[in-house]
């Protein structure tokens, strides 16, 4: 193979440019514009969700559901440990008090035993939880039948982080419908992209359109630019809803390419003794964003970072499972809820993501994973 094997890139369908040159056109090169309408209501029809309001990033939609939430200095906030940073850190934007939750092996996502642990901890020392920041990693589902019971007792505000998983499913809707907020992200790694950018849905009508409000400089209904509250600049330019549009005509077709490259790594890698696959739990489907794996390596005597390294002298890129928030040095004075075994560390130690681009060919990944057998014996 000539060509670097990447983890994954953006996947352009070419009808992304008709909606460029339709800004162009318009001249709206702006952050607002037809584009940046039309990209919003395909996301509310695709989810069926009320209200959406596009963004620059996916950072940026978690930040405006955690200030839509209400979460202030020194509030509360449950947020998955095993995830991307940037779902935790708008938690310290608002000045508010991230408390990491560990995974489960069955999602790899929040545990809802520990939630509930974590809430009765904060219960005891009489401390409200504003918010949950649950998120679906690599396109798997958590379970939200158990958490949105959870922070509905506790009368909490639950934001999915649904940055990795737009196009799953769990019990037959879409991803990114289940909490009282929702978050997507078009970065440039992302199942469909517009280059950078993301979109906050709810069925909360007043919040997305006061978080609308908000990341358009909360700018008041003045000639003067009058401001009653600090606003941000955080809406999504017309050019790049051009993009989202185009990619959201593909998107199924991206899920569906995903799903076949896990099933390629499935089939010529599971009967190895000590691999083994994300799960998708029943009732639910994954995107399949990245194929991640665990390997056991004690039995198999190599180390996760070895495989990964021989990966790479053969031009293929792969990388660990995120190091968890609770691991990380910038968290490490917040608390951590875990039951008896601490999984996410668990995961991190032994876990491997794979190339999983939807531009990549069966030959590809059929030459990752001879590369991958080649190593593990
Ligand atoms: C990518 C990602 C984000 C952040 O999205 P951006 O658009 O890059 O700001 C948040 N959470 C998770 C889990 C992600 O993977």
């Amino acid at each position: 193979m000539s060509e670097r094997i990447l983890l994954s890139t953006p996947h352009m369908s070419g009808k992304e440019l008709n909606y460029i040159n339709d800004a162009f056109d318009k001249n709206w090169i702006a952050p607002l514009g037809e584009n940046v309408d039309k990209f919003e209501h395909m996301i509310k029809d695709y989810t069926g969700i009320h209200s959406s309001v596009a963004l620059s990033s996916g950072t940026a939609a978690i930040h405006l559901a955690l200030i839509e939430a209400g979460v202030k200095d020194n509030d509360i906030v449950f947020c998955s440990t095993l995830t991307f940073s940037a779902s935790a850190n708008p938690i310290i934007y608002q000045n508010a008090v991230p408390v990491f939750i560990d995974s489960e092996k069955d999602t790899w996502n929040m545990c809802p035993d520990a939630l509930e642990k974590a809430f009765i901890k904060y219960k005891v020392m009489n401390k409200e939880v504003k918010a949950v920041v649950a998120v679906n990693l690599y396109g798997q589902s958590a379970q939200y039948d158990k958490i949105q019971e959870i922070c509905k007792r506790y009368g909490s505000i639950l934001i999915e982080d649904a940055a990795e998983s737009l196009g799953s499913e769990y019990h037959g809707k879409k991803s990114g419908t289940f909490g009282d907020f929702g978050v997507f992200s078009f970065n440039g790694n992302k199942i469909i992209t517009t280059s950078g950018g993301g979109m906050l849905i709810s069925n909360k009508y007043e919040k997305i359109n006061h978080a609308l409000f908000l990341a358009t400089q909360a700018r008041e209904k003045a000639v003067h630019y009058q401001h009653e509250e600090i606003g941000y600049n955080y809406r999504l330019s017309n050019i790049s809803a051009g993009i989202g549009i185009g990619q959201m005509e593909v998107l199924d077709e991206r899920v569906n390419r995903r799903r076949e490259i896990y099933e390629i790594y499935f089939k010529a890698l599971s009967d190895i003794e000590g691999v083994h696959f994300q799960p998708e739990i029943s009732n639910s489907k994954s995107n399949r964003w990245l194929t991640a794996l665990t390997v056991d390596f004690d039995k198999l005597s190599v180390k996760p970072n070895e495989l990964i390294d021989y990966l790479n002298v053969n031009n293929i890129e792969s990388r660990p499972v995120w190091k968890p928030m609770h691991l990380q040095p910038v968290f490490k004075e917040y608390d951590y809820i875990t039951l008896e075994k601490d999984v996410a560390k668990q995961l991190f130690e032994t876990g491997i993501c794979l190339p999983s681009s939807s531009n990549l060919d069966d030959d590809e990944i059929h030459y990752v994973c001879t590369k991958i057998k080649e190593f593990l014996g």
